[in-house]
């Protein structure tokens, strides 16, 4: 049998990889990540101009969605 699932982990090799995150929905510049859940392969990227957060899930696909953005009042 063919390994058909690739591994996880291990994926962890040299320097965090650059990603290309996307753009704000709302005025157009770069996100930064601001959170990261992989138990529920979520993510949280924010803008770095307005600070609108955008809420991503991953689909089965392995790709990742924008469920909505949402302009949040908490600073960290
Ligand atoms: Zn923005």
């Amino acid at each position: 049998m063919t390994e058909m699932e690739e591994p996880v982990q291990g994926t962890l090799l040299g320097p965090r990889p650059k990603v290309h995150a996307g753009k704000c929905q709302n005025c157009g510049y770069a996100l930064e990540l601001y959170e990261m859940d992989v138990k529920k392969s979520m993510k949280v990227m924010r803008c770095e101009r307005c600070g609108v957060l955008h809420f991503y899930k991953k689909d089965i696909m392995g790709k990742w969605r924008l469920q909505r953005a949402a302009k949040s009042e908490l600073v960290r």
